[in-house]
Formats: C-alpha cells, sequence, structure tokens
C-alpha cells in the first residue's frame, strides 16, 4: 500500500508575507492528516520562512530545484547543503519548466538528481510528454527516454516520480484518469523492467489538479499522488485536494 503523497509546487508565486499568510490558515485546515503525505515548494526565498512555519507540523518542506555541483562560483545557484540548511527534505528536479525555459536535458537532470540523493535529499522528477509528441503517438517512447537518461546509474530509493503531461500544466485540460492511469502503468512497468522496488514507488500525477478532480484521478491504481501547481496558490484549494486524496 504506498501513502498517498500530495505536493504543492508554488513556481514564482508568493512572497515571504503572502507565504506567512498561506502557512498560517493552511496548517488548521489539514492538522491530524496522517494519511497523506503533504509537501510545500515555495520559493528559495521564502524557504526560511515556511521552514520556521512548518517546524513540527505534518507539512513536508520541499524546494523548487538544485544544482548538481557542491559549491563555487556558480551565480544564482543553489546547494544541496543550504536547503538542508533550511530544514528542506525535498527536491522536485526536471520540471517541464526548466526543461523548457532553462533547456535542462535528462543529462543535467540525472546530474541533479545524484547530488542530491549523495546528500539525502528526496526527490520528485518530473517527467511527461508534450501534446505534439502525444499526437504523435510518441508518449511512451518520450517516457522511455526521460526515464532512462534522468534515472541512469540510480535507484529508486528516496524517489517519487511525478509524471506530467505538459499540455496539462496550467492549461486546465486534465489527462482523464484512464490516460493518467496508463501512463502511470507504464512508467511503474518500465521501472519493475529496469529498476528494484518499482511496486513501492509512488507516482504522482500532475497537470490542472484542484478538489475537483482528485478523488476521480486517486480512484486509479497507480495514481499515488499529485504534484499540484494552481490550486495549491490558495490555502482551501490546495487543503481541498489534500483531503480528497485522504480518501483513497
Ligand atoms: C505543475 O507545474 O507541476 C503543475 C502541475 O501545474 P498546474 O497544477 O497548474 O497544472
Amino acid at each position: 500500500m504506498r501513502k498517498p503523497y500530495i505536493a504543492a509546487n508554488w513556481k514564482m508565486n508568493m512572497t515571504n508575507q503572502e507565504t506567512e499568510r498561506f502557512i498560517n490558515a493552511f496548517l488548521p485546515m489539514v492538522k491530524g492528516i496522517t494519511s497523506v503525505d503533504i509537501l510545500i515548494a515555495p520559493s528559495f526565498v521564502s524557504l526560511g520562512t515556511a521552514s520556521r512555519l512548518l517546524e513540527s507540523s505534518n507539512v513536508i518542506l520541499g524546494a523548487q530545484d538544485v544544482y548538481f555541483e557542491e559549491s563555487g562560483a556558480y551565480t544564482g545557484e543553489i546547494s544541496p547543503t543550504m536547503l538542508l540548511s533550511a530544514r528542506c527534505s525535498c527536491v522536485i528536479i526536471g520540471h517541464s519548466e526548466r526543461r523548457q525555459y532553462f533547456s535542462e536535458t535528462d543529462e543535467i537532470v540525472n546530474k541533479k538528481i545524484k547530488n542530491a540523493r549523495k546528500n539525502n535529499l528526496e526527490v520528485i522528477l518530473c517527467i511527461g510528454e508534450s501534446l505534439e509528441e502525444r499526437e504523435a503517438n510518441r508518449t511512451f517512447e518520450v517516457l522511455d527516454g526521460q526515464l532512462s537518461g534522468s534515472l541512469k546509474d540510480l535507484s529508486l530509493e528516496g524517489m517519487t516520480i511525478a509524471y506530467e503531461p505538459i499540455w496539462a500544466i496550467g492549461t486546465g485540460k486534465t489527462a482523464s484518469k484512464e490516460q493518467a492511469n496508463e501512463a502511470h502503468a507504464y512508467i511503474r512497468e518500465w521501472l519493475r523492467k529496469n529498476k528494484e522496488g518499482a511496486d513501492s514507488i509512488r507516482i504522482q500525477y500532475g497537470g490542472s489538479v484542484k478538489p475537483e478532480n482528485i478523488v476521480d484521478l486517486m480512484s486509479q491504481p497507480d495514481v499515488d499522488g499529485a504534484l499540484v501547481g494552481g490550486a495549491s496558490l490558495k490555502p482551501d484549494s490546495f487543503a481541498g485536494i489534500v483531503t480528497g486524496a485522504a480518501q483513497k
């Protein structure tokens, strides 16, 4: 039995003050929920504020990215040690927006995961196809490439996979529960063939998840949670997703 895992990716949203207001409103809404793992990944600037407010709560602190070097002359980058010093225990790596706007390749993603895991940070690895690729029936081929490139020479320990079809991110278009489960089942099968521990790894779905569709998505056997962008920016809507997932 895999414990449902709901993660908020705030992207480039929320100041320190907004982070504080969000967390103060959100924590009472999810108080006592232990059947779902809940994570919030604010911007780097808000990690300190979030860390202080989330201490001793049931919400895990995550970051949205990490660099593949330990320290040095890499202006603007953030190391695993810095994330650990902010009491971050998890990092999102390979989000499609980083691949699209910041030219992140599977090779870079692989190096980042290795650095995060070496430092005992848990990782949410994002993969998913574009609309063009889906329409050309290349979804599985794209997933194969992203999985083998990103997970090269890595075990599944400390890993979560987020399947995020790019055409569903921030567009209001959600994959149907059948489309989501088909891709998740494919990913799990790929992991079974290539790694140890495929049956216990959690696979989140990401792409316009909201309180209205989470129960339907979670009803699928291979959907173990969600990575949430837009709907994680309001305490009541993110709490609605968490409580929906708790029904699984
Ligand atoms: C995301 O960016 O990971 C995401 C799934 O965004 P949204 O929920 O807004 O589609």
